[in-house]
């Protein structure tokens, strides 16, 4: 990437998200904002980062499988799938990353629009072909939504940013997802994601006084709470997740690791990289490529300080990525 307008509004929709009941509407009901609105934002700081972190991720892990595409236009090449697209938020990074098409779905039918128009505003500079459609990927196939001619190739890239947890509500929400994943994927094609860190949140909810009904934690601007201690195995630990300026308060997940390593790999999905944003951050800082981006997408300024304060780091604590 060579400038900084990599802002992605990384803001989710609020609804019913699979049969937990739950709300997805706020996604849907949260205003797209400019690019200089979207600079105010009290998490702007936090934003920032995720986004850098994103192009990271798109940097080392889909640059390789997109270089390695059969499939080309005139100067673009390969093809990407966005499962939970949101608003578009990360159709620049592709752009940048010169790819031909790029297919983005969402549960929030509001979002996909907003994702379409984004795109729309971008093509002629970008070259990139797109298509996009709503789509809730715990209970439907891809081929329910997409034409045929859309989904003729496979994609050389999954992409699933900060929502694949909504979908371990149950094992046979978590195993829609891997499937669609998988049986659009050519072989060696690469899934790349961004998940809340199941470790970090129990160790925090462990850290609860025993006898407290309250099992809530958090800071200034973000707050989690769980409905109870109890695991209950590897799908359904369900919490609720606030963060200001971008999530009210709608319900998660936990996806531990090693469980999602186990259940990836009877989709043919295998773990090449996993690492904590605070340590992307810190491998990252001083590379040729990423620590000049970190300064262009204002993540730190030119002496090399974070514009995160304190609370807004602490939350990104609780995330982590995983290409596989
Ligand atoms: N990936 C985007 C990004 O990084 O900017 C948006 C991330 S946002 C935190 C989570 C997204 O997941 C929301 O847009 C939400 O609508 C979507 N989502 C949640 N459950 C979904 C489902 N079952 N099927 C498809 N999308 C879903």
């Amino acid at each position: 990437p060579k400038d900084d307008s990599d802002t992605a509004d990384e803001l989710p929709v609020k609804k019913s998200i699979g049969g937990g009941g739950v709300v997805v509407e706020h996604y849907n009901s949260r205003p797209e904002v400019g690019v200089i609105q979207r600079q105010d934002s009290p998490i702007i700081g936090l934003k920032n980062f995720n986004n850098w972190v994103k192009s990271v991720l798109i940097s080392k892990f889909a640059h390789p499988a997109l270089a390695a595409s059969s499939v080309r236009s005139q100067r673009n090449k390969g093809r990407v799938l966005d499962l939970g697209c949101g608003k578009g938020g990360d159709i620049t990074k592709w752009s940048k990353a010169k790819i031909c098409d790029y297919v983005g779905a969402d549960i929030a039918a509001v979002s996909v629009e907003q994702a379409q128009e984004r795109w729309e505003f971008s093509r002629n500079a970008s070259r990139i072909q797109a298509s996009f459609a709503s789509y809730d990927f715990c209970t439907q196939n891809l081929d329910e939504v997409f034409p045929s001619d859309v989904l003729a190739k496979p994609f050389d890239v999954v992409s699933s940013q900060f929502c694949i947890h909504y979908a371990f509500e149950k094992e046979e929400t978590a195993r829609r997802l891997l499937r669609n994943v998988t049986n659009w994927l050519r072989p060696g094609g690469r899934f790349i994601g961004t998940i809340p860190n199941a470790e970090q949140l129990l160790e925090n909810l462990q850290k609860l006084p025993p006898d407290s009904q309250d099992l809530s934690f958090g800071n200034s601007i973000y707050n989690v709470r769980f409905e109870s201690r109890e695991h209950t195995g590897v799908f359904g630990h369900k919490y609720w997740f606030f963060l200001q300026d971008a999530v009210e308060d709608v319900p998660e997940y936990l996806v531990h690791w090693d469980d999602f390593v186990s259940l990836a790999a009877e989709y043919h999905l295998h773990p090449l990289y996993k690492e904590e944003f605070h340590d992307v951050f810190s491998e990252h800082r001083d590379h040729p490529e990423f620590g000049p981006l970190m300064v262009r997408m204002r993540v730190v300024d030119n002496n090399g300080e974070t514009s995160m304060d304190e609370d807004q780091w602490d939350a990104a604590s609780n995330v982590q990525f995983l290409p596989t």
